[in-house]
């Protein structure tokens, strides 16, 4: 088993040709080969409270490619607590890689109707005090907070932006509270019409009156939908960084970040922190060769 180790991180420069604006990259994807970066960090305040309160197992929702499932199943591995996953959908006849990995840290596997997860039903009877149960992402204020903490990594007045791929706000809410009051902080959502994607973020919020801006057009098609031309971006950033990016998250932050570059959205002398919020695994769900890396 893997360890999580956050002195693997680094911070990776992409300057683009004649623009005098830089993009720091942040790779929280290199803690772990499996855990996605920014779930570790918004999961690390749950374990902190479970271990604490001396819960024996955290209980968690997710589907069935979900990097928060395999993050949480891995995370209390390490901790040693048990983990216990309630996944969307009828239990397939072939488990996914993530799912696999999932009971290779030992999480247990409840399958639900699209329904009973819609209404976030447990499935066993969870009223043991044992058990520490986590919204589907992580959502929640200890995970916005334990977001807070990825920008101790980096020097956050130093940006001009700050940017992150969005899904159920958490980690955008995180980022936001902790930035710099002269950075702009901006998520790039991944669903389709996620109207109530500003109002959840600002809930996570407490009491920072911080702005920050989320861009509603870059999801290409829908969650976990792709395009051929996001496809081709993410192996063309690869060649030309060395950068590898998901289909789900970061492919379409940094296809947003390099269509606004195009477009003039960024002044002169921007210099932009681009979260690489993992999610490496879930590319496994793709064709093989469809990708360069
Ligand atoms: C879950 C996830 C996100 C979205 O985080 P939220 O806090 O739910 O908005 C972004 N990137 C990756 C790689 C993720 O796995």
């Amino acid at each position: 088993m893997t360890a999580i180790n956050s002195r693997l991180i680094t911070l990776d420069p992409v300057s683009y040709p004649g623009k005098d604006i830089i993009v720091d990259v942040l790779r929280l994807d290199k803690i772990h080969p499996v855990i996605s970066g920014n779930k570790w960090y918004k999961l690390r305040f749950y374990l902190k409270q479970a271990i604490e309160q001396h819960k024996k197992t955290i209980c968690t929702f997710g589907g069935a490619w979900s990097n928060h499932i395999v993050a949480t199943a891995a995370a209390c591995a390490e901790n040693g607590l048990q983990s216990i996953g309630i996944i969307r959908g009828e239990k397939p006849a072939v488990l996914s890689n993530t799912l696999q990995e999932a009971i290779g840290y030992g999480m247990q596997l409840y399958f639900t109707s699209r329904e009973d997860f819609r209404n976030k039903k447990i499935p066993f009877d969870n009223s043991h005090e044992s058990i520490l149960t986590v919204l589907e992402g992580g959502f929640g204020i200890p995970g916005a907070e334990g977001a807070s903490t990825i920008l101790e990594l980096v020097q956050p007045g130093n940006y001009t932006d700050i940017f992150c791929a969005c899904g159920t706000g958490t980690m955008l809410a995180g980022l936001a509270m902790a930035a710099a009051p002269q950075t702009r902080v901006t998520g790039i959502s991944v669903l389709k019409n996620h109207t109530g994607l500003e109002k959840d973020t600002r809930s996570l919020m407490g009491t920072s009156k911080k702005d920050f801006t989320v861009m509603h057009d870059f999801h290409q098609g829908g969650y976990a939908k792709k395009t051929e031309a996001l496809i081709d971006f993410m192996n063309r950033f690869y060649s030309q960084t060395g950068i590898p990016s998901d289909f789900v998250y970061t492919g379409k932050l940094f296809y947003a970040l390099d269509q606004l570059l195009a477009e003039g959205y960024f002044a002169p002398h921007s210099r932009i922190l681009a979260i690489h919020s993992g999610g490496l695994q879930g590319n496994s769900s793709l064709e093989n060769g469809t990708l360069i890396f």
